[in-house]
C-alpha cells in the first residue's frame, strides 16, 4: 500500500519503510545523488525523494524529467537541508509513464500560457492550490447549509423556464434544425419536449417551490448564460449556490449571507494554510505590495473581510455617492454615474467597496426597472427588496432578494416583463403564499476572491467563455 504524500509530510515516522506514487516535479542529477521532488496533488508540498544514482538503470535515469510519473519506496528519514521534517531516501524506483516533450517546466507558466494547456494546469502548484481550495469551499457550504438544517435540492439543468427573464439562454434541442412556423416563429412541435427548452440560468423558481414545503432549502450546480460579456468576471458555465428561505425578510436574507461568506472564509483560512500561502507569496512576488488601489496582501484581506461587518447601503444612496464622487466628477469612470436609475457597473462598485467604505458593502433596494420580476416591490412603488454583496477585487458575488409574494404584484410584474408560461410558479402565490427570501452566490467569483486570482477561467478546472471551449 502507498502512502500519501501529505500524510508522510504531516504524521510520518522516520525509519519506516514507506511507498509513493506521484508525478516528478524537478530532477537534480550529480555523481553521488539523485534528487527528486515527487508531488501526488494530495497537498501542496512536494516530497522529496533521495536515490543513489547506482540503484537506477542508466536508462531509467535519463528518463526521469518533470511530469513522468513513478512509483518509490524507500525509507523516511529526518531531512537535511530542505523545508520539510522528513524526505524519502528511494531504493526502488519504477517508472509508470515518461513524459518527453512535457510542456511545463520547473517555473512560473505565465497564466495566459497555462489556458492554453488547460488540461495541464492541474500539475502545477498554483492550480493545485486553487482547485483543493474551490472543493474546500464546495464541501464548506454544505456543511454550513446542513448543519442549519437546509434541504439541498436538485433543481433542473433542462429547463422551460427563463428565470431572470433577461435572454441569454442556451437552447436545447434534440433537432438538427428545428422547423419554423409560417409566421417565422420556431415549431417545437416536433422537438425532445415539444417545446423551446433551455439551460437553466438558475434554480431559483424551483428551489421558491421546494421552500413552500421544505421551508429552507439550498442548490447548488451549475448555471448557464450566453451573455456576451467577454470579462474576467463572467463564464458561460458557472456555479451557482441558492439558498431559499421561507418566512425571511431582507435584513435576515443579508444576515445569512454574511453568515456564510464569514463561515466560508473562516473555515479556509482553517483548513487551507499551505494553499493560501501559497497564493498569498505568489501574489506578493506579482504585483506591488502597494500598487494604486493599496490593495492588501492576500492573508491580510481575507482575515479583514473576516473581521469587519459589511456596510450597508441604499441603491439611492449609493448613486448620490457616486455622483459626488472624484472619479465621477473628474470624469475617471468609463461609465459616468449620470443620475438614479442607471444600473451599477463594476468599477462603481468597487469604488464603493475598495475607496468608500473598504470593506463588503450589501447594496440594496434597486429600482425596480433594472431588477428581476419577482423581487418584492417597495411602498415607494419604485424600488424592490433587493440586495447585492460587493467584494473587494470582484464586484459583486451575491446576488438576492425578498421575493414578490402578493400575487397581483407578481402578475403585474410578469406582464410588465412579458413572461408567460409560469402558471406553476404562481401556485406558490396562489396556495399559502408566505413572505419569503433567498440569493445567488456565484461560486467562481468567491473562489476568485478567496485565491487572489484575477481571471474567472483561472479557477475553474474548463472555463466557457465567448469563442472559448476547449477540452
Ligand atoms: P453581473 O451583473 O455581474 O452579470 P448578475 O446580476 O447577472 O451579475 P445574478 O443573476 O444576481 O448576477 O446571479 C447571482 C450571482 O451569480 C452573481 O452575484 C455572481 O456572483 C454570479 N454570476 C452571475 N453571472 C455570472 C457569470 N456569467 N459568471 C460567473 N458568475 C456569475
Ligand atoms: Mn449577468
Amino acid at each position: 500500500m502507498h502512502s500519501k504524500i501529505k500524510e508522510l509530510l504531516q504524521f510520518g515516522t522516520v525509519d519506516t519503510p514507506v511507498e509513493i506514487k506521484g508525478w516528478i516535479r524537478t530532477k537534480r542529477i550529480n555523481k553521488q545523488v539523485v534528487f527528486l521532488t515527487i508531488n501526488d496533488g494530495s497537498c501542496q508540498q512536494n516530497i522529496q525523494v533521495v536515490m543513489a544514482p547506482s540503484e537506477l538503470p542508466k536508462e531509467l535515469l535519463s528518463q526521469l524529467m518533470t511530469g513522468a510519473s513513478v512509483v518509490v519506496s524507500g525509507r523516511l528519514v529526518a531531512s537535511q537541508g530542505s523545508k520539510q521534517a522528513v524526505e524519502l531516501y528511494g531504493n526502488h524506483l519504477t517508472l509508470l509513464g515518461n513524459a518527453p516533450d512535457y510542456p511545463l517546466q520547473p517555473k512560473a507558466h505565465s497564466l495566459e500560457f497555462l489556458r492554453t494547456c488547460m488540461h495541464l494546469r492541474f500539475r502545477t502548484n498554483t492550480f493545485g492550490a486553487v482547485f483543493r481550495i474551490r472543493h474546500a469551499i464546495s464541501y464548506a457550504i454544505h456543511h454550513f447549509f446542513h448543519e442549519r438544517g437546509f434541504c439541498y435540492l436538485h433543481t433542473p439543468i433542462i429547463t422551460a423556464a427563463d428565470a431572470e427573464g433577461a435572454g441569454e439562454l442556451f437552447r436545447v434541442t434534440s433537432l438538427d434544425i428545428p422547423p419554423k412556423n409560417p409566421d417565422g416563429t420556431i415549431d417545437f412541435s416536433g422537438d425532445f419536449f415539444h417545446k423551446s427548452t433551455n439551460l437553466t440560468v438558475s434554480g431559483q423558481l424551483a428551489a421558491e417551490a421546494a421552500a413552500m414545503g421544505l421551508g429552507a432549502v439550498y442548490t447548488f450546480g451549475p448555471a448557464f448564460r450566453a451573455e456576451n460579456s467577454n470579462t474576467t468576471r463572467h463564464l458561460a458555465e458557472f456555479w451557482m449556490v441558492e439558498p431559499e428561505v421561507a418566512f425571511n425578510n431582507l435584513d435576515d436574507n443579508i444576515a445569512l449571507a454574511e453568515a456564510l461568506l464569514k463561515f466560508l472564509l473562516d473555515y479556509v483560512l482553517k483548513k487551507c494554510p499551505e494553499e493560501l500561502d501559497f497564493l498569498h507569496q505568489r501574489l506578493l512576488s506579482h504585483t506591488n505590495a502597494q500598487d494604486e488601489t493599496g490593495t492588501m496582501p492576500l492573508l491580510e484581506r481575507l482575515q479583514f473581510v473576516l473581521e469587519q461587518p459589511f456596510a450597508r447601503i441604499t441603491y439611492t444612496e449609493a448613486i448620490a455617492l457616486l455622483m459626488d464622487a472624484p472619479p465621477n466628477k473628474q470624469g475617471r469612470f468609463v461609465y459616468p454615474v449620470t443620475g438614479w436609475g442607471m444600473d451599477l457597473q463594476s468599477e462603481h462598485e468597487r469604488y464603493l467597496v475598495e475607496h468608500h467604505f473598504k470593506r463588503p458593502v450589501v447594496v440594496t433596494d434597486y429600482p425596480k426597472a433594472i431588477k428581476a420580476f419577482y423581487m418584492r416591490q417597495n411602498d415607494d412603488g419604485k424600488t424592490v427588496a433587493a440586495m447585492d454583496v460587493l467584494f473587494p477585487g470582484v464586484g459583486e458575488i451575491i446576488g438576492g432578494s425578498q421575493r414578490e409574494e402578493r400575487i397581483e404584484y407578481l402578475q403585474a410584474a410578469m406582464q410588465h416583463n412579458q413572461i408567460e408560461d409560469l402558471n406553476w410558479y404562481l401556485d406558490t402565490r396562489r396556495f399559502g403564499t408566505i413572505p419569503h427570501s433567498g440569493f445567488g452566490l456565484g461560486l467562481d467569483r468567491f473562489v476568485l476572491f478567496v485565491t487572489g486570482m484575477e481571471n474567472i477561467r483561472d479557477v475553474i478546472p474548463f472555463p466557457r467563455t465567448p469563442g472559448h471551449v476547449a477540452c
